[in-house]
């Protein structure tokens, strides 16, 4: 065979393997998605297009975003930033990081407007009810429960600039229930700094969204039926469409325990010391970011459906969904009045 006759074979094999290539591009849309495991849970990062940087390059950065925020919140690690702060004696000024800093001052912030409902020293009290790091037995006595009533309350802790100031001995920070939501804005902020503006960032079920999915449409998020017997992500119950925004769930139905005087689980309404109604199954809030969410859906299991759904109506761009679980078991959905709309699970 001529070498011409050879080139133009190897020509045309060439552009008809490069006709199929774009051909199955259109047919599988760029997308990633990372995983892996913080926070006493999973995540997970799904992006629409094609980073300038590697998975792995990718994947170690967020791991090291991660690592920082936990080595800052988590009240799990004896060495950790937290950790050392409830250690330290009161009435020392105590310097803190620029990520514990921006947590406690928006934690401190949601518990002046929910007036102590939410309360980021109640640590104590979850772990006499059995759900912190140091487990108590579970059932404790109603005089354990004031003892430690009167020790704890957010207005001990003084944030001035970056400096905490504990007023009482012995007082307890726990971020618990707003860290989440803050891990999943500081990983969006990782993907934003490398230039990706289409993501569903996800930390335990708590996500941000922004932009759109490969199939250029707003990405899909599925809600799940507060269903305690279904592995997570099985029981759902409606997809919102969104392009931008958090949403995150607080809820009872997963951490629980049966004990003698009925169900208890690890939101304690901090104005009685006792552990919120079990008939208030789960909250769903939909805020601007993360962090705001994951506060706020915490805050309002402890608020409960009427008082909390007229402070959900009260602030613009907070939208809520509650819901209730009869004596039946039956399930009752309420929404505020600009909650994403659901559709049916395809
Ligand atoms: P979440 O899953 O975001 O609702 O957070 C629940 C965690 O927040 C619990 O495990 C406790 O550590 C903590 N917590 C419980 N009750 C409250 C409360 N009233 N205010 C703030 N944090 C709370
Ligand atoms: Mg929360």
């Amino acid at each position: 065979m001529q070498r011409r006759t050879v080139w133009l074979i190897f020509a045309v094999v060439l552009l008809a393997a490069l006709g199929f290539w774009r051909q199955w591009q259109v047919l599988q849309p760029d997308a990633l998605t990372l995983r892996g495991e913080t926070m006493g849970t999973t995540y997970s990062v799904r992006i629409a297009g094609r980073p300038a940087l590697s998975a792995e390059r990718l994947q170690a950065l967020l791991t090291e975003r991660l690592g920082q925020v936990n080595a800052s919140m988590s009240t799990w690690d004896p060495r950790s930033e937290i950790s050392r702060i409830n250690a330290a004696p009161a009435d020392t000024p105590l310097r803190l990081g620029a990520d514990l800093r921006i947590v406690l001052a928006a934690a401190l912030a949601l518990s002046r407007a929910t007036d102590g409902a939410f309360d980021p020293t109640v640590g104590p009290l979850v772990n006499l009810w059995g759900f912190g790091p140091d487990r108590g037995s579970g059932e404790p006595l109603p005089g354990a429960v004031a003892e430690i009533q009167r020790r704890i309350g957010y207005r001990h802790a003084e944030l001035e600039g970056d400096v905490l100031t504990k007023t009482r001995e012995g007082l307890q920070i726990d971020l618990s229930a707003i860290a989440k939501g803050f891990g999943v804005d500081a990983l969006a902020r990782v993907l934003e700094a490398n230039g990706i503006r289409d993501y569903v960032v996800e930390i335990g079920g708590d996500l941000v969204v922004r932009g759109h999915n490969p199939q250029g449409q707003p990405w899909g998020i599925g809600i799940e039926r507060p269903d305690e017997a279904a592995p997570p992500g099985e029981a759902l119950q409606a997809v919102v469409r969104l392009e931008a925004g958090a949403l995150a769930t607080s809820g009872t139905y997963r951490r629980f325990k049966r004990a003698q005087g009925g169900v208890r689980h690890h939101i304690i309404d901090p104005r009685t010391g006792y552990p919120t109604q079990p008939t208030l199954a789960e909250v769903t809030v939909y805020a601007p970011d993360c962090m705001t969410a994951d506060g706020i859906a915490t805050a309002l299991m402890v608020l409960g459906v009427r008082e909390g759904m007229a402070w959900v109506e009260a602030r613009p761009g907070i939208e809520a969904l509650f819901v209730e679980e009869g004596a039946d078991r039956t399930l009752r959905r309420q929404f505020s009045s600009g909650f994403p709309a659901l559709q049916p699970p395809q």
